[in-house]
């Protein structure tokens, strides 16, 4: 029987962000499409020989996309909204990019008033099209729109294109189609109800126009995706996949289908997801290791299984033994493909580029270069023997042994420490309504409080100078001098304009995550380890590999520091565990369960230190909370009940008298209301501006019973909103909340604007909370 190797997709960033550098130079006007293209082309040349060379059978093409594959999969079917201004025919890249970026405004029409590649900015001003996250990555796709009575046409051929420009290079590809069915259960109507039978009878045409065209090209296989497959699926999105797949298979029978799932089991989808006809199915054997076995008894034996043994979504070097002991007796019995459990979108490219890495961590660690690297060894053990590849064996087992034992990850102090953590720790002593009598009296606040969610514009400058200390050409004393100068005047100015709770602007913070994992031990970081977030922006996770302390504070000096230049209270500020262990790569050794509850133990310290500093106020952020939601809904409770009892481990080290804030920038509480409610802060602040107050509904319903601020204005556009509307805001959020819980606060942190409109939407928006008072 044969083994062999795909790969499910490559990240398209480039070693060196080199996509990013050619779309943001294209973008400002700086290159034309020409240059874009060229360095497009040699970023897909340079991908498909490495893998090819790392030993890849099946290696993929249309992986590649200049900004997000699903905004490709809507250009292919011609699924462009009215607004811009499309009018048929071949998608081109100015229109593609007008729906990922919007056109006109953030990029400055004016700068390209001159451009020569037919930029659609100037003549129209359309916002882009929305953007939500893949799955529970942190990946964000353009959400296809789809209107009532919806056509469909093919309107780009890149995939074809792509597999020819392989071809030409000598190398065979398998391209990648994201699947009808999970295309059209991302997308949305704004025209009202769609039926998605309809949508998809609409569809299919496009799609085996396509299947048509790559099959004259030349491709035998094609890895469909359908990750939908994993989700929560009625009766009737069943019947669209068994009506999608007989269509495909009845009208393009000389192409196999390599039907592609990831992010977790079939579960309950298994029974339909094996009677589909297509001639492979990928399963994800990392997040659900478990289905092998009903998968291997359901499939029927013509089925080629390609199996997810090398986790796609972390950045660990894998223990190979373990794997072969799983699929050896399957590669007994059948073909196998081995691949990732997902496209290696969600990794970072090589590890080779990480030369100041600490040696030891390094060795535990794969990229997606080094994920092929291994899915090649496993075939070579399988197909010739363990004893050709005996050395790279041993070399896994001994990093998967070293990291059984190493101190660097194992630190007895936070074991202990946690087995003694008991459930008193996350609890207050007293309940919030008598929590809120003694804050009252300490703070002394008006009605309406007034304060900011924290960071004050990272100005060209602030990034400037942590540039320049960052490479030694500003000493610590210099960049420290620097940053207090530029705290000093925010705490004055917000003193002059009047907000009532101020913060110290977090001008010394990175990045929320990073700014904490790299004063915590058991985080490391990389040089080069970007992974693509949406488009041309890319972000670097910390890598959680240790058990996690504090070996020191970490905000208090900063906190005392703006604090003694005022009398008002100065909120402490910290990022929430939940929301550190949402954003990093984390250990699989444990559970997030426990690398979770180790970090809220740390930022407990920090909190208990604040408050003995002098805080009255503290704030943990839990921005990531919601996301980190499981895709099964069976799965919900169980996280919630550990986030929210994390973030109560980090709250519930204080007085009743110290008023715990948490943050939160989103606006869907419907489903987890409950547990919003269970963290017990005595405050939160929320997204609501765009909503227009709507989401309070879900707070009203639930009778949450603490204080909470809706944002009042939308930090996300550079628009300062006038009084009266922040003030009509605030009756919106009067008719549904009882005035004593409001806050009056933005959106979010003010980090991405710029001062001028920072320094008139707050002064509005202390206008506003004023007015407020005076009806009250
Ligand atoms: N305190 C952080 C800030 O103001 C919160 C950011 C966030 O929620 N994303 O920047
Ligand atoms: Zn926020």
């Amino acid at each position: 029987m044969s083994v062999t190797v795909a790969s499910l997709g490559f990240p398209r960033i480039g070693p060196r962000r080199e996509l990013k550098t050619a779309l943001e130079r294209y973008w400002s006007g700086k290159s034309d499409g020409g240059v874009l293209l060229a360095a497009a082309a040699d970023l897909r040349a340079k991908a498909w020989a490495r893998q090819k060379a790392l030993g890849v059978d099946h290696v993929p093409s249309n992986d590649f996309s200049f900004y997000d594959h699903v905004l490709d999969t809507s250009a292919m079917v011609g699924a462009v909204p009215g607004i811009y201004g499309w009018k048929g025919g071949p998608v081109d890249l100015d229109t593609y990019f007008a729906i990922a970026r919007g056109a006109q405004g953030t990029d400055g029409g004016e700068a390209h008033a001159d451009c020569g590649h037919g930029c659609t900015h100037g003549a129209v001003d359309v916002p882009a099209a929305e953007m939500t996250k893949w799955f529970d990555t942190n990946y964000h796709y353009l959400v296809p729109e789809f209107s009532t009575g919806q056509a469909f046409a093919l309107s780009s051929t890149k995939i074809v294109d792509e597999f020819l420009e392989a071809k030409a290079q000598g190398i065979h590809t398998r391209p990648v189609l994201l699947g009808p069915v999970t295309f059209i259960r991302l997308g949305k109507s704004h025209t009202g109800e769609v039926n998605r039978e309809e949508l998809l009878r609409a569809l299919l045409p496009v799609y085996e126009e396509v299947l048509k065209r790559l099959s004259a090209a030349g491709a035998d296989w094609v890895q469909i995706d359908e990750p939908c497959l994993v989700l929560d699926l009625t009766h009737e999105d069943r019947a669209l996949l068994a009506m999608a797949y007989e269509a495909l298979a009845k009208a393009v029978p000389a192409v196999k289908l390599m039907l592609t799932t990831y992010f977790g089991g079939l579960g309950d989808n298994l029974d339909e997801a094996v009677a589909l006809p297509v001639a492979g199915l990928h399963i994800d054997l990392v997040r659900a290791p478990e289905q092998l076995e009903e998968v291997l008894a359901k499939a029927p034996g013509t089925l080629v299984l390609s199996l997810g043994v090398i986790d796609g979504r972390n950045v660990w070097r894998a223990d190979l033994e373990k794997i072969l002991a799983v699929v050896e007796p399957v590669a007994r019995e059948r073909d196998i493909v081995l691949a990732p459990s997902c496209s290696l979108l969600h990794t970072p490219i090589d590890l080779a580029q990480e030369t100041e890495l600490d040696g030891e961590v390094r060795g535990w660690l794969a990229f997606a270069v080094q994920k092929l690297e291994e899915l090649s060894v496993l075939a070579g053990a399988l197909n010739e023997g363990r004893g050709s590849v005996a050395e790279a064996l041993a070399a896994s087992a001994a990093a998967a042994a070293s990291r059984k034992t190493s101190p660097r990850i194992h630190d007895e102090a936070v074991a202990a420490r946690l087995a003694f953590a008991d459930a008193a720790m996350a609890r207050r002593s007293k309940a919030f309504t008598a929590r809120r009598t003694l804050q009252a009296e300490k703070l002394g606040l008006p009605a309406f409080p007034t304060t900011t969610i924290g960071s004050f514009p990272q100005t060209e400058e602030v990034r400037k100078a942590r540039a320049a200390h960052g490479k030694g050409a500003m000493t610590d004393a210099e960049y420290e001098g620097f940053l207090r100068e530029e705290t000093a005047r925010t705490v004055r100015w917000q003193e002059e304009i009047g907000l009532d709770v101020l913060v110290h602007g977090e001008f010394e913070r990175n990045d929320m995550v990073q700014y904490f994992g790299e004063q915590l031990s058991g985080f490391a970081f990389t040089k080069h380890g970007w992974v693509q977030s949406y488009g041309s922006r890319c972000v670097r996770p910390p890598i959680l590999f240790g058990d996690v302390s504090r070996p020191r504070p970490m905000t208090v000096a900063w906190w005392g520091y703006a604090q003694g230049l005022t009398d008002r209270p100065m909120k402490g500020m910290l990022t929430g565990p939940v929301t550190i262990l949402n954003w990093s790569f984390v250990r699989d050794d444990v559970t997030r369960e426990l690398a979770c509850r180790q970090i809220a133990l740390a930022i407990r310290d920090e909190v208990v230190d604040l408050e003995r500093a002098g805080a009255r106020i503290i704030q943990i952020d839990e921005a990531a909370l919601r996301e980190g939601l499981p895709l099964r809904r069976g799965d919900w409770k169980s996280y919630l009940d550990w986030a929210v009892e994390c973030f109560r481990i980090a709250s519930s080290g204080v007085a009743d008298a110290t008023q715990i804030h948490t943050h939160m920038c989103y606006s869907e509480f419907n489903d987890i209301i409950a547990a919003v409610g269970d963290m017990d802060a005595d405050v939160i602040s929320i997204e609501t501006a765009r909503s227009k107050m709507e989401l309070l509904g879900a707070f009203a319903e639930y009778s949450y019973p603490a204080e909470i601020g809706p944002g009042v204005y939308d930090i996300h556009s550079p628009r300062v909103p006038a009084v009266e509307e922040m003030t009509g805001l605030l009756e919106a959020a009067r008719s549904r909340l009882a005035p004593e819980q409001l806050w009056v606060n933005p959106d979010c942190g003010l980090k991405t604007r710029k001062w001028p409109e920072t320094r008139a939407a707050l002064v509005n928006m202390v206008a506003a909370a004023r007015a407020a008072r005076a009806l009250a």
